[in-house]
């Protein structure tokens, strides 16, 4: 209103939201009514931090402008293909079912919108697409993605779990809770605070921003050299299973802060895979990415490339097929 864009918001088609936590209930974006509300209301429990935040911004948008269609992107929609094999714990499976304790997945919006990119840059059909996508941002995730749908994602029933993050520090024995909680005094809040704000590549190195770390690595940080080792080594395991899960890989996308400028992370975590078919051309790897690049090599089978990824289109863009299918 203030730039002219619009004169009021009831001139707005409809208002897309980002919902992190959509459980078992949301596979697709939905358009918000009473219904929707209390559903979001009810995962709560599941997305504690985040889903009381989207609710508030949704109540807002809807008493500003009634009359605008809202619509619900959910985070974790994209991931709702993955088989159960994958999303399941091996935990007494009564807790899946009274407790829905099960795999996830965040970052849904970034990744299904760099599979689709990679496809028209690819040349090829989405739901023939094969590929390995990376958001490594201050959270980050990957997701192993076979024709097109997301089959395996390293987040699960929270966005702590997998990769080492820049608070978080994915991937731990979940003994080391108990031990902590037992010899250290450590109580349940102490562990979640410990695991979400103080772990990650912070808990390493100090420093959870990672253009700083970088300049601390090359000014001789051990620590911050560790960091770096430790983050991209995480990566590369994933690539490692995420290639046997898929079988054939026609690309590897690399996106978010960390994934569209870090090419040290990226260097890193595609580096000694050429067994996996995975090479690297270390010049266009050091060029600035700001448009989509193809960062691998001729001969490499397997593609690697940095897409910039843009979750405010893409909720956008689903936000404006609900309303149009209405
Ligand atoms: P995001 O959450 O996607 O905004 O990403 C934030 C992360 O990206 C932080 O760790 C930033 O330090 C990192 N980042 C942003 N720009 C750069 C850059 N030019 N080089 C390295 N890391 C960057």
């Amino acid at each position: 209103i203030e730039t002219n864009v619009i004169g009021s918001l009831n001139e707005l088609d409809g208002v897309g939201h980002r919902v992190v936590q959509g459980g078992s209930l949301f596979s697709k974006p939905t358009r918000v009514d009473d219904k929707v509300i209390a559903a979001i209301e009810g995962l709560i429990p599941l997305a504690p931090l985040h889903n009381p935040g989207n609710l508030a911004g949704i109540k807002v948008s809807l008493e500003q402008s009634p009359n605008v269609p809202q619509v619900a992107v959910f985070d974790t929609a994209f991931h709702a293909t993955l088989p159960e094999h994958a999303y399941l714990y091996a935990l007494p499976y009564k807790l899946y079912e009274t407790a829905n304790v099960r795999r996830y997945g965040f970052h849904g919006t970034s990744h299904h919108f760099i599979v689709k990119e990679a496809a028209k840059y690819l040349n090829k059909p989405v739901n023939e697409l094969n590929a390995i996508t990376l958001h490594l941002g201050n959270g980050a995730s990957m997701a192993a993605v076979k024709n097109g749908q997301s089959i395996d994602t390293t987040m699960g029933l929270t966005p702590l779990e997998g990769l080492i993050m820049g608070t978080r520090s994915g991937d731990i024995d979940p003994a080391i809770m108990f031990y902590l909680a037992r010899t250290q005094g450590y109580s349940i809040d102490d562990l979640d605070k410990l695991l979400n704000k103080e772990s990650g590549l912070k808990g390493i190195c100090g420093n959870n921003d990672m253009r700083e770390i970088g300049k601390m690595a090359e000014e001789g940080d051990a620590k911050a050299k560790l960091a770096l080792e430790m983050f991209s080594y995480r990566i590369k395991k994933y690539i490692g299973s995420y290639s046997a899960v898929l079988g054939r890989v026609d690309c590897i996308i690399f996106t978010g802060g960390i994934g569209e400028n870090d090419s040290q992370v990226r260097a890193n975590s595609c580096s000694h895979l050429l067994n996996l078919g995975i090479e690297i051309d270390l010049a266009v790897n050091n060029q600035r990415c700001s448009a989509i690049t193809t960062i691998s090599t001729e001969k490499s089978p397997v593609k690697v490339l940095v897409i910039p990824t843009n979750e405010e289109l893409e909720i956008a863009l689903q936000t404006k097929e609900v309303i149009e299918k209405q």
